[in-house]
C-alpha cells in the first residue's frame, strides 16, 4: 500500500508533537517526508532520526554550522523563504503548525500546492481572510481546519441536515475564568502560560488566558465557513468536551463530544472518522464527567466584544487586531506591559490606526505590509 507522504511545518511545537504521536503508531501507513522548525535544530534532528526523514528545514542561518548534528545526511532547506520547496509531487498531506504571522509568505505558497492541508495556524487565516478561500479553491487545495472547534464544525457539517441557523464555539475560559478585575491586573507570565485543559505553545496559551483566542476563533470560523456575523457566537464550557455546536432553525443543536486532545482533529487528515487511534485516547464518559455551559463575561474579558466588532468591520481590521496582539503579547512576555494591557492597548491602538488610515475591504498583501509598517512606527504602549 502506498504510504501517506506528510510534511510537518512546525514539527518541534505542540501541534507538531501531537501529529508525530499519531504517526508513531501508524508508521506503516504514514511516511514523514519533511519537517521544519524555527531554531530548535537538536529536536528537529532527533525527530528526523526517529521517523527516517530526509528533508529538514530550519529558519536560522547560523545553525547550519552546527557540526555535532551530522547535517550532511539531510537535504536542508534554510530560511522559511525556502520551506515551500519541501513539497514534492509525491506529497499527500501538509500540516501547517508554525505559530504566528511571520510565516505569512510561506502560507500563501503552500495554499497554491493543490495538496490536502491541515491548518493549525489561525493567525494567517485571520489576516488573509477571504483570500485564503479564494486561492485554495483556485488551486484545488483542500483545507482541513485543525483548531479543535473548527475541526468539530468541519466534521459536523459532513452530516447534511440542511441549512443551519448559527454556529457556536466553546471556550474553556482559560486559567483566570474566576478572577476579578484586580486579580486579572496582577497576572504573571508563569500563570498566563499554564492552561487548565490544553497543553499548548506559549503564545496561544496567553491568547486563551486573555480570551483573544476565542475572539480570533470567531473570525477564523467566519472565513472558513463563509458566515454572516450573526451566525457565529461563543460560550464558556470549562470541561472542553463539546468544542462546537451547529444550531438549526427547529431548535436542535448537534455536537461531537470528545476529550480535549489535538490528536483527534489531526487524525481527520489521515483517517476516516471512526479510525481507532490504537486506544490512545480515553472516551468522554470514563469516570464522572460534568458538562457546563455559561455566557462569557465581556466586562472581565473585553476581547470578545472587541473581536466581535472587528469581525463586523472586516477588511484590514481583523489583521490589525491580530498584528497588534502579536506585538502586545511579546511586550507582556518581556515584562513591559501588564496582562490586562494586552487587550486594552489593542483597543486603543485599533482606534488610532483607523483614525489615521482608512479600512480596505479586500486588502492585498502590500496593504498588510504597509499597515504593519505604520503600526511599527506609531504604536502606543502608555495609556
Ligand atoms: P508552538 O509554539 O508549540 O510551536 C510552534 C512551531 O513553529 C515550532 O515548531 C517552532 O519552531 C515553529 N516556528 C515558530 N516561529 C517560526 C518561524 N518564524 N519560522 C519557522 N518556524 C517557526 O505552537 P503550537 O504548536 O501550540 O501552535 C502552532 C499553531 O497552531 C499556532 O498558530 C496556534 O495558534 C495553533 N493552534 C495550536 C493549538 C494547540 O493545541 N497547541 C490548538 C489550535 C491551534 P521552534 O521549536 O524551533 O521554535
Ligand atoms: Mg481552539
Amino acid at each position: 500500500m502506498k504510504k501517506i507522504n506528510t510534511i510537518i511545518y512546525g514539527a518541534t511545537g505542540s501541534v507538531g508533537s501531537s501529529t508525530l504521536s499519531i504517526i508513531n503508531k501508524n508508521k506503516k501507513i504514514i511516511n514523514v517526508e519533511g519537517i521544519t522548525c524555527n531554531s530548535n535544530l537538536e529536536k528537529l534532528v532527533t525527530i528526523a532520526k526517529s521517523y527516517n526523514v530526509k528533508k529538514i528545514g530550519f529558519n536560522e542561518n547560523s545553525l547550519k554550522k552546527n557540526n555535532n548534528l551530522n547535517l550532511n545526511k539531510y537535504e536542508i532547506f534554510n530560511d522559511t523563504k525556502n520551506f515551500h520547496k519541501l513539497i514534492s509531487k509525491k506529497t499527500d498531506v501538509i500540516i501547517f503548525a508554525i505559530s504566528g504571522l511571520s510565516s505569512f509568505d510561506l502560507f500563501l505558497k503552500i495554499l497554491k500546492s493543490g495538496k490536502k492541508i491541515g491548518i493549525a495556524n489561525k493567525e494567517c487565516i485571520i489576516s488573509f481572510g477571504k483570500k485564503i478561500i479564494t486561492v485554495s479553491k483556485k488551486y484545488n487545495t483542500e483545507i482541513i481546519p485543525l483548531d479543535s472547534e473548527h475541526n468539530s464544525i468541519y466534521q459536523l457539517l459532513k452530516y447534511n441536515f440542511g441549512k443551519y441557523k448559527s454556529l457556536t464555539i466553546t471556550a474553556t475560559g482559560g486559567p483566570f475564568i474566576n478572577f476579578n478585575k484586580q486579580q486579572l491586573n496582577n497576572v504573571t507570565l508563569k500563570q498566563a502560560i499554564k492552561h487548565p485543559v490544553w497543553n499548548m505553545g506559549k503564545k496561544i496559551s496567553i491568547d486563551s488566558a486573555t480570551m483573544m483566542n476565542k475572539a480570533f476563533e470567531m473570525i477564523e470560523a467566519k472565513f472558513l465557513f463563509n458566515l454572516k456575523d450573526h451566525e457565529i457566537n461563543s460560550i464558556i464550557h470549562p470541561q472542553a468536551i463539546v468544542h462546537a455546536l451547529v444550531n438549526y432553525e427547529n431548535g436542535v443543536s448537534t455536537a461531537i463530544l470528545n476529550r480535549p486532545d489535538m490528536k483527534i482533529p489531526i487524525s481527520s487528515l489521515f483517517f476516516k472518522f471512526n479510525h481507532s487511534l490504537s486506544n490512545q485516547l480515553n472516551s468522554v464518559f470514563d469516570g464522572d464527567t460534568k458538562l457546563e455551559f455559561f455566557q462569557i463575561d465581556e466586562k472581565r474579558f473585553p476581547a470578545i466584544r472587541i473581536g466581535y466588532n472587528v469581525m463586523k468591520q472586516g477588511g484590514l481590521m481583523p489583521h490589525v487586531f491580530n498584528y497588534l496582539n502579536e506585538i502586545l503579547v511579546n511586550l507582556f512576555i518581556k515584562g513591559k506591559i501588564r496582562f490586562t494591557d494586552i487587550v486594552s492597548l489593542n483597543e486603543i491602538n485599533i482606534e488610532k490606526v483607523f483614525n489615521k488610515n482608512s479600512n480596505i475591504s479586500n486588502p492585498k498583501y502590500n496593504d498588510i505590509k504597509d499597515i504593519n509598517n505604520w503600526i511599527d512606527h506609531h504604536l502606543i504602549i502608555n495609556k
